[in-house]
């Protein structure tokens, strides 16, 4: 098997993952940066809208992080929102260090206010020529131009599939190249940045690499996860004319929801309306109001009408040119928008500096969990990715540095027994993708969870009954589906209250005796991970 080396092995190649390798290597460590597509244009930094929190001025530490715990139903880890908060400002400066343009109004950073916040502090980069569907690449280009310029080594089309141990640490990976051929990856130090797993649903809004391995990954090398029962459904994510996402910047900028009868339906949840809802309710009224039948297809109307001017001819220029060309004048004709999966709250354990539970493996970006709790707010997912990314890159190098050559144990994995086609791999993933979507979906209930982990169990002897074959990087990609699958379910059957992203229809209250976290570790064996409730901390 052909292997490769690196003080610093980054799994992933969105914003955590090149942030991660840029501060690895400025804090001279060797680092190879592997991606199952290319690094810089895949996973969900390409297609993201580009709000990033920042820390203006006016603003303070602590305004954001009571914001960002309040926002997350008061179930976050406080250290890890704290230290998001206080690394806003250079975070900012990191991306300016690193060539991203970020766009400017007389020389000021254009500053908006999003649902959740209290205060304007959402920016945006400058999309000069990059098209709005991947505004994402106005961060990673230059990151990307930045990490070569230092000399981060890269492999793309690498899939990690494993991660490797030497004793109890992680001591590199395992990978697959397209035609199925294994590399061991040998490191020091490994930063796990694989991003959500909005493709684990049928109905998502993410990129197709992004199928929630690192959970897996994670789980599989005795890294404990949190939060896995908190998915965020984006309540905006375009129908017709446009398929895709609109950004909720627009909430806090007058526009409005509206259901087949043109009510205003969001004020009877929630007081205050659009302004103020986060995305937990917004996507909870939609649900009921589709299920009322109040819809209009799949979705409700988002009446733009009342968005000023000003904004629609600087910052929504983009999205007004794109609406108006497909038909729909946005001062009088109303898009239609409805729910899909948009982002994973739940992920790896950390601590401040992106240290998992086990030694030698690092996280940073979407693949963690504990900085949003129940929620997250617009704008912080990015932010996320750049001070963990940062904060995991500095101190993998300084690990990497105290470590000797790894060791690890790289035999590549063999199962199973029966052949299989394709065709039935694919349908058992599409089945997976509905049977989450049903389940585990907005509303959610012990039945329907039951039913969920039944249909799961089913898939799961299935596939066990299949050996490794041709397309050996499509068959592992759906046993770690699989794995990171079932952490949800058993979390959202677990979690006996309302809170946040997680809406039970026979628990509908939030309940202060379930203020704390659902811990998950892999079981003994094949068994079923364990899930222990972990009482919250109070932040001080
Ligand atoms: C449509 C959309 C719009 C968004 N807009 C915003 C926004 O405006 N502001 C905001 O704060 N957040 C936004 N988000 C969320 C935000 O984009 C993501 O949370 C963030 O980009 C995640 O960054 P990441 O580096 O952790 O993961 P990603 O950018 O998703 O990158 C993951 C990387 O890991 C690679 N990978 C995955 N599995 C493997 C494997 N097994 N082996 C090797 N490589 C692997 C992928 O190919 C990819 O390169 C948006 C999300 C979506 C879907």
């Amino acid at each position: 098997m052909e292997s490769m080396q690196a003080d610093v092995l980054v799994i992933g190649g969105g914003l955590a993952g090149l942030t991660a390798a840029i501060a690895a290597r400025r804090a001279g460590a060797e680092v190879l940066l592997v991606c199952k597509r290319r690094p810089g244009r895949s996973g969900n930094t390409l297609i993201a809208a580009g709000n990033l929190t920042s820390l203006p001025e006016h603003d303070s530490v602590e305004g954001l992080a009571i914001d960002t715990f309040g926002g997350g139903r008061e179930i976050a880890d406080p250290t890890l929102v704290r230290t998001l908060a206080e690394g806003a400002a250079e975070a900012v400066d990191f991306l300016q260090g690193c060539g991203v343009r970020l766009l400017r109004v007389d020389g000021r950073l254009q500053a908006r206010r999003v649902p959740g916040h209290s205060r304007a502090r959402t920016i945006f980069p400058e999309l000069g020529a990059v098209p709005v569907q991947t505004a994402g690449l106005t961060l990673t280009l230059p990151l990307l131009a930045e990490a070569r310029r230092l000399g981060v080594r890269f492999a793309e089309g690498l899939m990690v599939a494993r991660l490797a141990r030497d004793g109890e640490r992680v001591a590199g990976a395992l990978a697959l190249d397209h035609s199925g051929g294994w590399l061991a990856l040998r490191a020091r130090a490994t930063i796990l940045a694989t991003g959500g797993g909005g493709r684990l649903y049928a109905g998502s809004n993410n990129t197709r690499d992004i199928t929630g391995d690192g959970y897996s990954l994670a789980l599989a090398a005795g890294a404990a996860l949190r939060d896995m029962e908190f998915i965020q459904f984006h309540p905006a994510m375009g129908l017709t004319p446009v398929r895709i996402i609109l950004p909720t910047t627009l909430f806090g900028d007058g526009a409005v929801l509206r259901n087949r009868y043109g009510e205003r339906f969001l004020l009877k949840s929630v007081t205050g309306g659009e302004p103020v809802a986060g995305r937990d309710e917004m996507s909870q009224a939609i649900d009921r109001e589709l299920r009322a039948g109040k819809g209009i297809g799949e979705g409700v109307y988002l009446d733009l009408s009342a968005v000023p001017d000003e904004l629609a001819t600087t910052r929504y220029a983009p999205l007004w040119a794109l609406l108006r060309r497909r038909g729909c004048d946005p001062a009088q004709n109303m898009p239609t928008v409805g729910l899909a999966v948009h982002f994973f709250m739940g992920g790896m354990v950390i601590d401040s500096h992106g240290g998992s539970t086990v030694p030698g493996l690092y996280g940073a970006g979407e693949v963690c969990g504990g900085v949003h709790g129940a929620n997250r707010l617009g704008g912080n997912a990015l932010l996320e990715a750049i001070v963990f990314g940062r904060r995991a890159g500095a101190r993998a190098a300084a690990e990497a540095e105290a470590e000797g050559t790894p060791v690890g144990t790289f035999d590549p994995p063999r199962s199973g027994s029966g052949p299989w086609t394709v065709e039935e791999l694919t349908g058992l993933r599409a089945a997976l993708r509905q049977l989450l979507w049903r389940h585990a979906g907005v509303i959610r209930s012990a039945e329907g969870l039951a039913a969920g982990l039944a249909e799961w169990r089913r898939l799961d002897d299935t596939y066990r009954s299949w050996r490794l074959a041709e397309p050996v990087p499509l068959f592992l990609e759906t046993g770690l589906m699989l794995r990171s699958a079932r952490c949800i379910l058993l979390a959202a059957q677990a979690r006996l209250e309302s809170r946040g992203a997680h809406c039970r229809e026979d628990y509908p209250m939030l309940d202060d005796e379930w203020r704390g976290h659902l811990r998950i570790e892999s079981g003994v064996g094949e068994g079923a991970p364990d899930v222990r409730f972990v009482p919250q901390e109070l932040p001080e």
